[in-house]
């Protein structure tokens, strides 16, 4: 409803309601009321309430306007608390939430992986340059999924991805495809020198109703065996 009419409105009630009162009034003393009394009875409270109104309307907008501002300003900080600012993943807290939802649902696949000698990188290349890699490889490990799957990073150079109602088998074949993408990849700093990347990927089984917990650890084994294996390439768990 427009502003206006709501004033208008409150107007048409407060007079209707005193001319009721000026009724019953005649009635109730059996005498007839001049016309001028009804006049005056019409216009005090059309007066009154009108510009009272019109201020409280006013307010009442006002606040609905701020209300609408403050949930769609919560609405981006929750997103952007979710958020890991250097990949745009998911954080290690919101991974778990929307990861334990699927847990729920059909079976699904879970995927740890894990850069190589990341640190190496760093040493040899500067921070920078390390930043770069990650940024380059969550973009790749994302560019492997699906709308519905979601990705975390859940530790420095560690990232966590459930793959949604997902067999084992295909979600090694998800995986192996990042790899080789991964191993692909012509990273350069800044200043033209490459990057070797690559990365160890462990894949398990997520059961319906098992906790996302349990998945990851038997996904941190199979990466650690990958590791084991001399890196760049991926393992299931047993
Ligand atoms: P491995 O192949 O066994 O995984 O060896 P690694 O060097 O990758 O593993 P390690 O745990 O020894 O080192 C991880 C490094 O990741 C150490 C840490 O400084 C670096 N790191 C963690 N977070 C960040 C980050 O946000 N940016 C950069 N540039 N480096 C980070
Ligand atoms: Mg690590
Ligand atoms: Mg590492």
């Amino acid at each position: 409803m427009r502003s206006w009419s709501k004033v208008v409105l409150s107007m048409l009630f407060s007079v209707l309601v005193t001319l009721l009162a000026m009724l019953g009034l005649s009635i109730l003393l059996n005498e007839v009321i001049p016309a001028a009394f009804w006049v005056f009875a019409a216009l005090c409270p059309a007066l009154l309430s009108g510009p009272i109104s019109f201020i409280l309307v006013q307010q009442a907008e006002a606040n609905q306007r701020l209300n609408r501002q403050l949930l769609a300003t919560q609405a981006v900080l929750r997103t952007q608390a979710d958020i890991d600012h250097l990949t745009g993943a998911f954080n290690r807290a919101a991974f778990y939430r929307q990861a334990q939802g699927y847990a729920q649902a059909a079976d699904a696949c879970v995927l740890l992986a894990d850069i190589d000698h990341f640190k190496a990188i760093n040493d040899r290349h500067g921070h920078a340059a390390g930043d770069q890699a990650l940024r380059i490889v969550a973009r790749t490990l994302q560019a492997a999924l699906r709308p519905n799957d979601v990705m975390g990073r859940i530790g420095g150079e560690e990232f966590a991805i459930l793959l949604a109602a997902m067999p084992v088998e295909l979600g090694m074949a998800i995986a192996e495809r990042a790899r080789k993408a991964i191993a692909n990849l012509e990273v350069r700093t800044a200043d033209g020198a490459p990057i070797e990347v690559s990365v160890s990927i462990g894949v398990a089984r997520l059961r319906s109703g098992m906790p996302i917990d349990h998945a990851l650890a038997e996904a941190d084994s199979a990466m650690y065996a990958a590791k084991r294996s001399g890196r760049n390439q991926v393992r299931s768990a047993a």
